[in-house]
């Protein structure tokens, strides 16, 4: 029997080559061996855009078609909408009672990204809302709601699967051996770099490119990207290991990578000619990409009955998991 793997995603915007190379390709790879379910978190996007009703909504649709695009296949893998499973805030009301707020407080991951937060919660956290502390248990609900074995999860995202598996445990101490507890499939990827030499490429540092930029966006970001700064006149010897542009040759397998190095080590290679091949690269690698996007946006009622196909599969998976949940908390009336 497959494993079942739970990959959620925080409707928050589109995917950016940070996304891809530092997660949703291997998750490409991943479908064949493991039974997949791919969750659009639109409830936890809510949880720190509560007040942005219109960017989640969007952001579930762009978020469908960047992942078939990228090759998830829906015959393979299950792609739903959180907020269409009901079942999992029901859990998530249950699993509260299992956890402590002390505890909450404590998750490294929500202390890091309650003091990230300051415009929405203020510098004092006086605002945190009862909601986004308690996002942790709302995960753990996506997770166990279809049994879900692995969880793939960033270095940072540690600390969510540790409280789930408490929860878990503690679930089944009290109400019996009910609920499966999941493991981190840790992701090997470094995290990827922003185009102004940042060390994470991210939405709200602007420094990403996305995966369906047009070629006017990518020309003008490239063409802006940081290189090294001791290199004035074209001629100059450089160092390619603190450029980005040669950063991104080698992230998109750019051919004759050591050609480019050495003729930029030795001053034989300027930078605006450096860029123009990269953005040609990047255009040839991200083509493809944006092609089968463009078929997906141009047919909207194929990713909607994806969607639709995929959380009423989901759904019966979920109404399985809570039968079971009432039953072991003996709130299964008249059933
Ligand atoms: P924001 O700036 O709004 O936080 P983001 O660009 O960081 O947005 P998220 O939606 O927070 O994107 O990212 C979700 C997950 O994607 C991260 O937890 C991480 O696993 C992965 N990810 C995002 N950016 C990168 C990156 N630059 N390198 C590797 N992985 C990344
Ligand atoms: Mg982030």
């Amino acid at each position: 029997m497959k494993k079942t793997i739970l990959t959620g995603i925080r409707p928050t915007g589109k995917l950016h080559l940070g996304h891809y190379f530092g997660a949703t390709k291997n998750w490409v790879l991943l479908q064949d061996e493991y039974n997949s379910f791919f969750e659009i978190a639109d409830v936890q996007a809510l949880t720190d855009n509560f007040n942005n009703p219109e960017k989640v909504r969007e952001s579930v649709r762009d978020i469908a078609i960047d992942l078939l695009a990228i090759g998830i296949n829906p015959e393979k893998s299950t792609i739903f909408i959180q907020s269409m499973i009901p079942e999992i805030a029901e859990l998530t009301i249950y699993y509260s009672n299992l956890v402590t707020i002390a505890r909450l407080y404590r998750n490294p991951t929500i202390k890091t990204e309650i003091s990230q937060k300051k415009a929405l919660f203020g510098n004092d956290g006086e605002s945190v809302t009862y909601g986004f502390v308690g996002y942790p248990v709302s995960q753990a609900a996506d997770i166990t709601a279809f049994n879900g074995e692995l969880v793939p999860v960033g270095e940072d995202q540690l600390p969510l699967l540790e409280q789930c598996r408490e929860i878990v445990r503690k679930f089944n101490s009290i109400y019996g051996e009910t609920l499966k507890e999941p493991e981190a499939y840790l992701s090997k990827t470094k995290r990827i770099k922003g185009l102004d030499g940042n060390d994470k490429m991210g939405k709200s540092l602007g420094n990403a490119i996305y995966l369906r930029d047009s070629e006017d966006e990518i020309k003008k970001k490239i063409m802006g990207a940081v290189t090294d700064t001791n290199k004035i006149k074209k001629d100059d010897p450089a160092n390619p290991d603190i450029c980005m542009v040669y950063y991104y040759h080698q992230l998109i397998k750019s051919e004759d990578l050591n050609n480019i190095c050495n003729e930029c080590k030795k001053g034989l290679r300027g930078c605006v000619q450096c860029k123009k091949e990269l953005i040609e690269n990047m255009n040839k690698f991200l083509n493809p990409i944006k092609e089968k996007a463009k078929y997906y946006e141009d047919n909207p009622e194929i990713v909607d009955e994806i969607l639709i196909n995929g959380t009423k599969k989901a759904k019966k998976v979920a109404e399985n998991t809570m039968k079971k949940v009432k039953k072991a908390i003996k709130i299964d009336y008249y059933d």
